[in-house]
């Protein structure tokens, strides 16, 4: 689907985006809307709202956040302030002070949110791109926020852990397991499965061969003159601009 920037999008029976750099999300809920991230500028969080009444005319009453990013709380305060009820995973901490956008409600493995029929579920998969990684099954529209755990091509690492591959197979494996018709990653256009299973192949492939071509002494540039980004993944957001080339980069400097 064609990225256009600020387009409101409505990916299932009541389950809307904000499609943009930093995606917000929000589903009717029957009494009330769930919101799914608070970005990365407060003074968009009026902006979120006046979508919201738009698309769906009813309060924001829950707000759950997928990690505790800079840019995916920055509105968590003022919402917090106006009674939005804060969900995230227990490993982000308890709550400090009221209002102040830290979370209400806490959970182990898996919480649901269901205040009538529709039935919101966030399961845990932290300990890749964060600690706190959660995603956010929209049962009844088959439509799964993954947040950052897809990024489009990028590793979803900050900074480079081997240690954290097999746990990176295990969490988008979990991910492909829920049926589901559309992902929404945190930043750029939504996606299918398909994409996390080719990014699967493309990580597994890079991996069988960066190290060893950096081990080899082989230069940065030579490594990319030899692994140009693939011809099927060349319409990937951003992936051609920078993307891959910040994959071959951070693999090379972990294993020169
Ligand atoms: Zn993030």
């Amino acid at each position: 689907m064609e990225f256009v920037e600020n387009r409101i999008l409505e990916l299932g029976p009541g389950v809307f985006i904000r499609n943009a750099v930093d995606n917000a999300t929000w589903a009717d809920l029957g009494e009330g809307v769930v919101v799914v991230d608070a970005l990365e500028d407060p003074n968009l969080a009026p902006v979120i709202q006046n979508c919201i009444r738009a698309a769906v005319g009813k309060p924001m009453k829950w707000l759950i956040n997928t990690h505790w990013h800079a840019d995916h709380t920055a509105c968590n305060p003022i919402w917090a302030r106006q009674g939005v009820t804060v969900i995230t995973h227990e490993s982000v901490g308890p709550p400090t002070l009221p209002g102040d956008g830290r979370p209400d409600i806490t959970f182990h493995d898996r919480y649901t949110l269901r205040p009538g029929e529709r039935a919101v579920e966030v399961e845990y998969l932290g300990g890749t791109h964060t600690p706190w990684d959660s995603v956010v099954y929209f049962t009844w529209a088959k439509v799964l926020h993954v947040a950052d755990l897809f990024g489009w091509g990028m590793i979803p690492l900050a900074r480079w852990d081997e240690q954290k591959v097999p746990r990176l197979r295990e969490v988008l494996g979990r991910v492909l397991a829920y049926d589901a018709d559309v992902l929404i990653p945190g930043h750029g256009p939504v996606l299918t499965r398909n994409h996390i299973r080719r990014w699967l192949q493309y990580f597994e492939e890079l991996l069988a061969q960066v190290p060893a071509m950096a081990r080899a002494r082989k230069s940065l540039a030579e490594v990319a003159a030899a692994l140009p980004p693939p011809e099927d993944m060349r319409d990937w957001w951003r992936f051609v601009d920078w993307k891959h080339g910040y994959n071959l980069k951070m693999l090379w400097e972990a294993y020169r």
